[in-house]
């Protein structure tokens, strides 16, 4: 089980940040994201689409991020410009994840210092500045390895048929 703790969403300003969060963490292979805060529009919105698109996916609101992170019985990842390069280390969390579920954890404003504290990994997808949507699609796809990129979506009303031009969504029938 791989899930996503979203940190620190600030009410409108993160909205759609937070969505997009579990989105990518939907669309790259996670089994449930974790929105701290006031983020039900998110959590609503990401409903929907794996409604309509299929799942496994859960996402779950809660107020503090502390009991989850306290009680994690597996790993924590724990993204940040300041951690470790996502290609030394991923091998190694792989590894780990074969026996244990993962707890991956992305901020929003300033993250606490207990969170890299508590992080088995702390891992930088480059050393830059930049999204927890980006570092979070970065680091699925290096962990899956790319396999999260074709797999089947359990019941999906909606289907999308690849085109070079054009859009074709299909009604799924089972
Ligand atoms: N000011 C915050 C801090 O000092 O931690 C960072 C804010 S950043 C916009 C939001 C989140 O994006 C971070 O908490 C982190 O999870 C993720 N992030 C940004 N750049 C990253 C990078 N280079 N590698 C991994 N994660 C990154």
């Amino acid at each position: 089980e791989v899930v996503v703790l979203r940190l620190g969403h600030r009410p409108g300003r993160d909205d759609r940040m937070t969505t997009h969060v579990a989105l990518t963490a939907r669309a790259l292979g996670a089994d449930r994201a974790v929105l701290v805060g006031e983020a039900t529009q998110a959590r609503e919105t990401v409903t929907d689409i794996t409604d309509r698109f299929g799942g496994p996916f859960e996402v779950t609101v809660t107020d503090s991020y502390r009991p989850l992170l306290r009680d994690w019985e597996g790993a924590v990842v724990h993204l940040t410009m300041y951690g470790e390069p996502v290609e030394d280390v991923t091998p190694t969390i792989r590894e780990r994840h074969r026996d244990d579920p993962l707890l991956l954890v992305v901020g929003a404003g300033k993250v606490d210092f207990e969170v890299y504290d508590r992080a088995d990994w702390n891992v930088g997808v480059t050393n830059q500045p930049h999204s927890e949507v980006a570092a979070l699609a970065v680091f699925l796809d290096r962990l899956f390895e790319g396999q999260e990129l074709d797999r089947d979506w359990a019941d999906a009303d909606r289907r999308v048929i690849p085109q070079a031009t054009g859009k074709r969504v299909e009604d799924v029938d089972d």
